[in-house]
């Protein structure tokens, strides 16, 4: 292996960073090259350790190199490592539809179970999967007035075409807008309030009212919108509007690529809705964090209408070559396995509490509002310095000179540990990043 002054000279030369100015990435010194990792620590080429403070970007559910995750993972290299679904049957993707079926029998509603998987890599790909899903089942369903889809401002659904289209962050999405389609947008808060969500509720059924037998699907992010910043509604806001929706015959499309796997409180945060989706977007942790992989997943009411002979040309024409991976969907297996094995959820309250009591510990000074539900955290950091200073870029820099890896969303600093992280690691979290507010 190169030395590490060697690595950081090829990063430089060879590697385009997502999300990341060039020219900043340049003038910010020799990267942080992460090496290994343990538990809740990444550990650089140095052997410097790092707690882990956003869970490699929301996706770890139990720490790195979970025992029970890598041995699943050891256990299926040992069988196949790929096969196709297009045309073959594999056995870890079997077992873990099954597994994801039963799991989501949580969400509790009167509309259909979610019982069918569709396999994809990433959560871009889920929700591009879910928009043409729900566009294909209104056009074969007889709804060929149905086109076009609403979404929530703000929304963050992912970075391929359909994906942005139906995102509302203008600072990612503008320069893309001659591509895109265009989507009807529904407004919604940065906090729960009950009387700013029923004046967006009011919105709403306007929108609704207007252009709702235009309309395939409605898509969001259930009660935490997360790369907004962690902006947060309450569940009766969100079973109002997906209940306005329905009314007007519109699917519903809800992305827990960020908030599955127990980052609101609950397994799913639809659990605390109350109602069951048309069609289920999830990613991130649903490999705990060790393999790209990512479901969308449906009741057999969306199913039934692809379901004709074939030269109906009803069938779904979609698929990516790794859809499925067996070493992807064992990681998978093993990372449900972890979540009953070690009964993560049910120590879950006690970190959230401790997330919770170390963030009202913080000195309110240069903090203008805290958002969190669960574990997903935002600090609105209050400043007046311009956007080229990159005010909050240097708070995730002098955290990470303590010890803890943080990033920023525009001026919002988020955490989110792993959802295994013991309460006195998550409390270091906060008190560091306190501590990088303070010095910056
Ligand atoms: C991260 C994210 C996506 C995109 O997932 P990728 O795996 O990065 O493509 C989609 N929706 C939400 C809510 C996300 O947080």
């Amino acid at each position: 292996m190169a030395d590490p002054d060697t690595l950081a000279r090829w990063d430089l030369e060879h590697v385009w960073h997502p999300f990341t100015q060039a020219s900043e990435w340049e003038a910010d010194g020799p990267p942080l090259i992460i090496d290994r990792a343990e538990g809740m620590y990444l550990i650089d080429v140095h052997g410097r350790r790092y707690i882990d403070g956003i869970s490699s970007l929301w996706t770890n559910v139990h720490g790195h190199r979970h025992p029970g995750i890598d041995q699943g993972i050891r256990d299926q290299i040992e069988r196949v490592a790929h096969s196709t679904l297009l045309g073959l049957a594999g056995t870890p993707s079997i077992v873990l539809a099954r597994r994801l079926a039963k799991l989501l029998e949580r969400i509790d509603g009167a509309e259909p179970a979610l019982t069918r998987t569709f396999y994809s890599d990433s959560g871009s790909t889920a929700v591009e999967v879910a928009l043409k899903m729900a566009f294909q089942w209104q056009q074969q369903s007889g709804n060929t007035k149905r086109v076009r889809f609403a979404a929530l401002d703000h929304a963050y659904h992912g970075d391929t075409i359909g994906s942005v289209s139906v995102g509302g962050i203008d600072l990612f999405h503008e320069i893309y807008r001659p591509m895109l389609f265009d989507a009807v947008r529904i407004p919604c808060p940065d906090q729960p309030d009950p009387d700013e969500e029923a004046r967006m509720l009011e919105v709403a059924r306007q929108r609704f009212a207007a252009h709702g037998d235009t309309l395939a699907a409605l898509v969001v992010e259930p009660l935490v919108q997360g790369a907004a910043g962690m902006r947060m509604h309450s569940p009766s806001f969100l079973r109002e509007l997906l209940d306005i929706a329905r009314a007007h015959g519109v699917l519903v499309i809800v992305d827990e690529v960020a908030t599955g796997f127990g980052r609101t409180g609950t397994l799913f945060a639809m659990e605390q809705v109350g109602t069951r989706p048309d069609i289920m977007c999830i990613a991130k942790g649903l490999s705990g964090g060790a393999l790209p992989l990512a479901a969308t997943v449906v009741s057999d009411r969306i199913y039934d209408a692809f379901r004709a002979p074939y030269t109906e040309y009803k069938t779904l024409f979609h698929g990516h070559t790794y859809t499925g991976n067996a070493l992807a969907c064992a990681a998978a297996i093993a990372n449900l396995d972890a979540l009953e094995e070690d009964d993560v959820m049910s120590g879950l309250p006690a970190r959230i509490q401790a997330l919770q009591d170390a963030l009202e510990a913080l000195p309110g000074e240069h903090i203008a509002q805290i958002r969190r539900h669960g574990l997903m955290t935002g600090i609105v950091v209050q400043h007046d310095h311009p956007p080229q200073a990159r005010h909050c870029h240097k708070i995730c820099m002098a955290a990470r000179e303590r010890g803890v890896i943080v990033r920023p969303l525009g001026d919002v600093v988020v955490i989110m540990p792993p959802l295994a992280m013991p309460p006195a690691l998550i409390t270091e979290v906060v008190q560091v990043v306190g501590q990088a507010i303070a010095a910056t």
